[in-house]
């Protein structure tokens, strides 16, 4: 294994305030980093304005203030990034890969969201998405070695299809921006929710597309740990959108004491009367990424 800096990140989107589902996401990346003496970034995932609550950004940031995640450097604003996208757009046009799509949603809905690369022939037509192409099925999997989820592979030809990169609405495309920002910030190791795994071989595809690793395998470039989601007792997962409890301001060291009970680091119980820099000191000296499992849930009655 190259012996580079580790160097990880956060990136929320700002649809809403932390809660516990996001914190925990934050504290394993920053907990990870701060182990093996990294560096640990923020990014504001702010390209999608339709989605974004006013305020969100300044509650996230304050939140991680409050609960001792202080990250290094400058952040950065996808909203500002935007060259910087166009660019990657080139050059992928460059490839010949890219194509422009005007097929709606419900025919998109018809093919059970998988691409069927009809529209590749066409000629360009304006009001339309930019999608990617795939390679077919004999050359689509992709493979790599979660550090908690083990081994995940998908066929991007039959999984996924040709993929949007740039929207219709003229917005660009999550896997897109977080792949060139990952790029641009040298991101060696994310951490992050499970939600995001089955982005990831889309992912590994943009940065073999956009030739960012010359000499290595694509799969060896960045390091990913895919975080077990938080369910409930029903198996729903805890998210803003069903209303998972926000957290709670003045008990930062009890959010994060159950945040690291959550991710199996045995906490001993006494840090919950310890301040928020003497948790985390704990936390990063005892960090055990291997602890984490690749699935969970609460016990039942619980809510966190
Ligand atoms: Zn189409």
């Amino acid at each position: 294994m190259a012996s580079s800096a580790y160097i990880g990140r956060f990136a929320p989107s700002p649809t809403g305030p932390l809660h516990f589902g996001s914190l925990v996401c934050a504290l394993a990346s920053f907990l990870d980093a701060r182990h093996h003496h990294g560096q640990w970034l923020v990014r504001i995932e702010d390209i999608d304005p339709p989605r974004e609550i006013p305020g969100a950004t300044h509650s996230i940031l304050n939140q991680l203030e409050s609960h001792g995640l202080h990250w290094d450097g400058e952040l950065l604003y996808q909203s500002q990034r935007s060259h910087a996208y166009n660019e990657a757009l080139e050059q992928l046009q460059q490839t010949g890969l890219l194509f422009s799509c005007d097929c709606n949603r419900q025919r998109i809905a018809e093919l059970g969201g998988i691409y069927d690369g009809c529209c590749r022939t066409r000629q360009s037509v304006t009001d339309a998405a930019l999608r990617l192409q795939v390679p077919d099925a004999q050359n689509g999997r992709i493979v790599f070695d979660d550090l908690i989820m083990g081994r995940y592979e998908q066929n991007l030809c039959c999984d996924v299809g040709d993929f949007v990169v740039k929207r219709r609405d003229g917005l660009i495309s999550y896997q897109l921006a977080v792949t060139v920002d990952d790029q641009f910030q040298g991101i060696s190791h994310i951490v992050r929710g499970a939600d995001l795994l089955d982005s990831t071989p889309r992912q590994l595809y943009l940065q073999h597309c956009l030739s960012y690793h010359h000499s290595q395998s694509v799969t060896e470039a960045i390091h990913y740990a895919h975080l077990p989601l938080a369910t409930n007792a029903e198996g729903q997962k805890l998210s803003k959108q069903n209303h998972a409890a926000a957290l709670p301001s003045g008990s930062e060291v009890d959010s994060l004491w159950f945040a690291l009970d959550w991710l199996r680091q045995a906490p001993p119980e006494d840090l919950r009367s310890e301040s928020v820099a003497t948790l985390l000191g704990w936390a990063i000296d005892n960090w055990v990424l291997g602890n984490i499992p690749a699935q969970m849930a609460l016990p039942a009655g619980q809510d966190v």
